[in-house]
């Protein structure tokens, strides 16, 4: 069976969305059977996983409504290596309309359940925001990744995004934890991100991922190409970093 896991921070612009997409290519280039789900409107990990979010039949938002299931909403990402569950606009739409359904903070979980043993990981990308699509994310997962920018601010909304994970843990989710602190966009030649990363490490042990992502424009670039950076240049230091982080990732799962 598969282990589910969210990328999730409520902050936007943070790496949430280049961390599950290279994190999906990386596993998917030792062997990993990877589903990526992308669960935010704007559809940008669809995009970067080359998929093009404008000719979708279904997509994530269907499969949400009851309207059709992964398997028939799924896309094979060619660029990639992995499958992925599809966003778009639409998906905004889905927070309203959910609220007259039952179970609503389960629909994804229910969804991923019957492809789970397809794969070896699902993980989903959530949006900047503790909705009601990243709770579904949370109600899915077995635990979540939580990408952070080494700077001043870094540490302020994190409190808010550990009560939630709690709050859902204790009510909604018994499996789930928090798996680790990703360190992203690192610039090691700045003696802010060197502290912060420090404290990271005092506060919250093995909690914070060894590997670290540096900032790389070759991750920035790869996007605009439909692939992730991972494959769109492998040698690359961001590339390298987020295949290391699969190899991690896989460690990891073998003590859950
Ligand atoms: P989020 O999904 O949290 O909103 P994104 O993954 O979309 O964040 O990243 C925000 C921006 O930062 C994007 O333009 C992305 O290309 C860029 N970015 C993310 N990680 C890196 C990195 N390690 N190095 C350089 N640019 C990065
Ligand atoms: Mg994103």
């Amino acid at each position: 069976m598969a282990k589910i896991f969210c990328v999730a921070n409520q902050k936007g612009g943070v790496g949430k969305t280049t961390t599950a997409v290279n994190l999906a290519a990386g596993l998917a280039k030792i062997d990993q059977r990877v589903l990526l789900v992308d669960l935010d409107p704007q559809g940008n990990a669809t995009m970067g996983a080359g998929i093009n979010k404008a000719e979708l039949e279904s997509s994530v938002y269907e499969v949400l409504l009851g309207l059709a299931d992964v398997k028939t909403a799924r896309k094979s990402s060619e660029t990639g290596g992995f499958d992925v569950l599809p966003a778009n606009r639409e998906l905004a739409g889905a927070e309203v309309e959910m609220v007259e359904l039952d179970n609503r903070e389960k629909r994804l979980k229910d969804a991923i359940n019957a492809v789970e043993s397809e794969y070896d990981f699902v993980l989903i990308d959530c949006p900047p925001a503790l909705s009601m699509l990243t709770l579904n994310g949370l109600c899915a997962a077995h635990g979540v990744i939580i990408p952070m920018q080494c700077e001043y601010y870094a540490l302020e909304g994190l409190s808010d995004l550990v009560n939630t994970i709690k709050k859902v843990h204790g009510k909604l989710n018994p499996d789930l934890r928090i798996i680790g602190l990703l360190r992203v966009m690192f610039d090691p030649r700045m003696t802010l991100s060197q502290q912060v990363s420090a404290q990271l490490e005092q506060h919250f042990g093995d909690k914070v991922f060894k590997t670290i992502i540096p900032r790389n424009v070759r991750l920035a670039e790869a996007p605009s190409y439909g692939m992730p950076g991972v494959t769109f240049d492998p040698s690359s230091k961001g590339a390298q970093a987020y295949i290391s982080f699969g190899a991690e990732m896989v460690e990891r799962i073998k003590t859950m």
